[in-house]
Parts: C-alpha cells; structure tokens; sequence
C-alpha cells in the first residue's frame, strides 16, 4: 500500500472513531494494561463479576461490596449484564473460565492475558435526580492488551538502523550482557551484506527473543525492550513476521538490495506497517480512559535495582499515553485519554497498615513518567488495590508482642524461612512493614537483596475459597479498593 493511501485511511479511521465516540455518548472503552503477570486478568474478571452481581447484593442479604462507588452506595444500579462485543475480530475476553477457574475446585488463578480481547459490560441504571432524571444505560468496553505492546510505539518514528544500534548499546550494560551474550556473539559473526539467508534471520530472530525473555524472567527481572511482541506474541507466536532481529551497526551505507540488512530492514519495517501501526489505530487511539496494572511487590521482592528497573519500564509504557511527544504519525495514534490510573495489584499481600506505602512507592516508581505538564488533560490517579483478596488479616501474639499478620494459603512451593508450603495448608504470614519513606526502597546495591536481609518478603496465595449466592453461582471474592478503581474510572458518567 502506498504511504499516501496508508495515511489516507488512517485518517478517515481516526474520523470513524470520532463519529463513533459522539454516537456512543453514554459508553466508554476502558483499557486495561500492564505488564505480563501484573495481574490483568484477575483485575477484568473481578470486575466483570462485581458490576454483573452488584444489583442483587442487597436483595440476597449482602452488604454492597462497593461502599465507594458511587453508584452502588446510592443504590441506582438496576442491572449489570454482558453484551456481545462490538468487534467481531477481537477475541472475547474468556470471563466465564476466568471465574470457574478462580472458583472451581482447584481454585485456580485464571490463564494470563496473551493477545488483545475485549469484554462489553452494559449497565441498566437509576440517574440522580437533577438535569435528567429516570433509568440510563451506559456500556463500558473493556479491552485487556499487553502493556508489552505499547512500547513499540516509538518503533513507529525510529528507522532500523537507529533501532539496531540502540538495541545493540543497550545490551552491552552490565546487567545484561551476559544474558545477551549468545545473541550479539551470533550476530558478530554476521555479514549484513552478505545474500539474504532465511536460516540465518530465523537464528538470529530466535537468539535475540531467547535474550529479551530472559531479561524479563523472574530471576532478573529486567525491564522490556521492544518489540512488544517477540515476548507477547498473541496471534502472531511462530509467524514470520517476527524473523528478524537487530544486525550489528555498519558503514551507515543502505543496505544492498537481496543482501541480510535489507532483508532484516523490510521485515522490521513490515512488523511497524502491519503489526504495530494496526495495534495502535484500531483498539489503542480508540481507549476514552485506562487502567494501567504495576506488579510493584514483585520487583520490591527482588531487591532496588529491579525496582529502578520497573520503573524505566513504567516509563516506557507510559510514555505510550503522553501528550505532545513524538512526531504527527505517533501523536496520530495517541488517544484523547481523559482519565488514567496507575494501580499496584496484590495489595493482599500485604497488611492494610502497608497499602497507603505501596502507593507511595507506586507513586515514586510512576513520578517522572505522570508529571503534569505531559499529561495535560488527562487527571492521574495512583491506587494500591486487590482485584481478588486472597488473604485476610490477624492479630498474632508472640511473646509480649502482637504482630499484624495476613493469613492464607500459600501456592504450591512458595517457601519462607525453609519452609516449603505444600499449596493445601493456611499459614499466618508477617510480610514485613513497607518502608514510610518510599525512596529507601529504591536504595541498595544492584544486586537482589537477599531474603533474610530484606524487611519485607511477599508470598503468592492460592484465590480465596468461593462463597455462592442463592442461585449457585459464585459471588464475587473480597477485593481491596477495587470500589475506589469503579469510581474514578467510570463512577463520573453514571450520575
Ligand atoms: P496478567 O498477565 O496481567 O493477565 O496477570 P494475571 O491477572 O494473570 O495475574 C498474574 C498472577 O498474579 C495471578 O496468577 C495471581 O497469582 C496474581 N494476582 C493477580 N491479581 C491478584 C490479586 O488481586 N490478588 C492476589 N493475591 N494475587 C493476584
């Protein structure tokens, strides 16, 4: 397709999705996203179970779960139902095995998001009395994307060759050389005028994911670089359009026509033209507001230097919605966000006396990224939150001392002090005090901290065992601030 005509049809899509904004009127698309593992999944199905059982709470004899969301502490919610969604080519997001996972027999954490989907949740309500009273219907759209892919935004204005070299720099820092270490030997090796060589491209391409997935793997936990979908594939796993990979820095010369480097270079042009580009017009430029899910206590588990990490990679992600970045193409794909919040999932992990500190480090991890005069126009907000409250909490004496504990069920295998948990036995845990000053979390050397060095160490939990309502089916599990979630991400358009 020629540029002209590319350019053309993103524009009378940006004008469709400005017409279908106007005619929505009383609906919003919600995007939820984060990092793999922040705990997307749980958050959608929690919330799609809360909003869908909501209106039978007090008809069942249940105190509203929702206390701060407006709508449900006045008591004008009528209905919450699922609807079909409204585009056919995205994959529906799997709430119904999401929640007989969470609250079958195994209870189960559901599947993690792999690919986009989307889930319409239709809400029948009461108005305020006021400018229009009387029953409304107001539809919210979530879609669950991969907070990988957003970073490849900045791909859409950088050429192959700046993206080569940046991407070869950043492997030779210390951290992460030697997990590059195959890849760049691999590639050192290369010819890139050399004739083009499937079989060259496709090890190349598979040395390189090797590199960035195990920068991402627990034991480093380094942040991501693009592209979003070497690690996210989502329809794409195995598809030739991820054979390529970054060749080292030449003599700045175009590469030759049929040699390696132009064949690389078409590919990573093809991956912007026909993977990222479509991303971001069709589902991102369209999302009214966000949620955008942090695993902080994952990366406070292993010690300031993956923290720092976390947050350069909040960083990128979030540049994705900034405001007045980047060249007329990116800013094209930018949506009109007005409102966005940055959660820290799993605040169940810890005692309630630690939640407003894990929004204080949330708030130092995200401060860079949200400062004000960036997004212009869109408010922020920092929550800690627990789509799913696995734990509850005690009192434990010990001695002349009484120690705030969180008791659950550990997963399978997680250990403490030696102990190995066999994923069946309930254990009253001490997670530890976050720090009051969150800056001192971002204190220490650069290596993981060891276990019995830290003050604080958070374990995984098996979901909470399932209460049913009156009709068998499962209600929704205690939550943690999900109500304060409902009510800035949508509470405002449901008056
Ligand atoms: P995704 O990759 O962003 O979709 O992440 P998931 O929603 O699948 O969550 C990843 C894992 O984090 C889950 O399997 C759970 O172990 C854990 N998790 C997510 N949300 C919660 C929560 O609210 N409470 C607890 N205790 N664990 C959670």
């Amino acid at each position: 397709m020629s540029a002209l005509t590319d350019l053309f049809r993103e524009a009378r899509s940006s004008a469709a999705n400005l017409a279908e904004v106007f005619a929505r009127g009383r609906g919003l698309r919600l995007g939820v996203t984060g990092l793999s593992r922040a705990g997307k999944t749980v958050f959608i199905t929690a919330l799609a179970q809360q909003l869908t059982t909501l209106a039978h709470a007090a008809a069942e004899g249940r105190k509203n779960p929702l206390p701060v969301f407006r709508l449900a502490a006045e008591g004008r919610l009528i209905a919450g139902r699922l609807e079909p969604q409204p585009d056919d080519h995205v994959a529906r997001f799997a709430f119904e095995d999401h929640v007989a996972a969470l609250t079958g027999p195994d209870r189960l954490w559901p599947q993690s998001t792999r690919q986009i989907s989307e889930l319409r949740l239709l809400l029948d309500f009461q108005r305020r009395d006021g400018f229009r009273p009387g029953p409304g219907r107001f539809v919210i759209d979530i879609v669950d994307y991969p907070g990988e892919w957003l970073l490849d935004l900045p791909l859409l204005e950088k050429s192959y060759s700046v993206w080569s070299r940046e991407t070869f720099e950043a492997s030779a820092a210390a951290a992460r050389a030697p997990l590059a270490a195959d890849w760049r030997g691999f590639s050192a090796g290369l010819d890139p005028k050399a004739p083009a060589d499937e079989a060259i491209a496709r090890k190349a391409a598979e040395l390189f994911t090797a590199y960035l997935r195990a920068a991402r793997s627990d034991a480093f936990a380094l942040s991501t670089l693009p592209p979003g979908r070497f690690l996210m594939p989502g329809d794409l796993e195995g598809s030739p359009a991820l054979t390529f990979a970054p060749l080292p820095p030449g003599d700045g010369d175009e590469p030759a026509p049929g040699s390696l480097a132009a064949m690389m270079e078409r590919r990573y042009e093809a991956y912007k033209a026909h993977v990222v580009k479509p991303f971001f017009r069709d589902h991102f430029a369209r999302l009214d507001r966000q949620i955008v899910l942090v695993d902080a206590l994952a990366a406070l588990n292993s010690g300031p230097a993956a923290l720092r990490d976390l947050q350069h990679a909040l960083n990128d992600v979030l540049a994705a919605f900034r405001i007045g970045r980047g060249n007329a193409l990116t800013k094209l794909f930018r949506p009109k966000i007005d409102k966005i919040l940055i959660a820290a999932t799993k605040a169940d992990h810890l005692h309630h006396l630690s939640h407003d500190r894990l929004e204080a480090i949330l708030r130092q991890l995200t401060a860079r990224a949200i400062s004000r005069s960036e997004f212009s126009g869109a408010a922020v907000d920092v929550i800690a939150l627990a789509a799913v409250r696995a734990t509850r909490e005690a009192a434990v004496r010990r001695g002349r001392e009484t120690i705030d504990a969180i008791i659950g069920t550990p997963l399978k295998g997680e250990t403490l002090d030696g102990q190995i948990f066999d994923g069946e036995t309930e254990a009253a845990i001490f997670p530890g005090q976050l720090p009051a000053d969150p800056r001192e979390a971002f204190r220490g050397d650069a290596l993981a901290q060891a276990e019995d060095e830290s003050d604080y160490r958070f374990l995984r939990f098996r979901p909470p065992i399932p209460v049913f309502g009156t009709d068998g089916k499962p209600l929704p599990a205690p939550h943690i601030r999900l109500d304060r979630a409902c009510q800035f991400l949508f509470g405002d358009r449901l008056s």
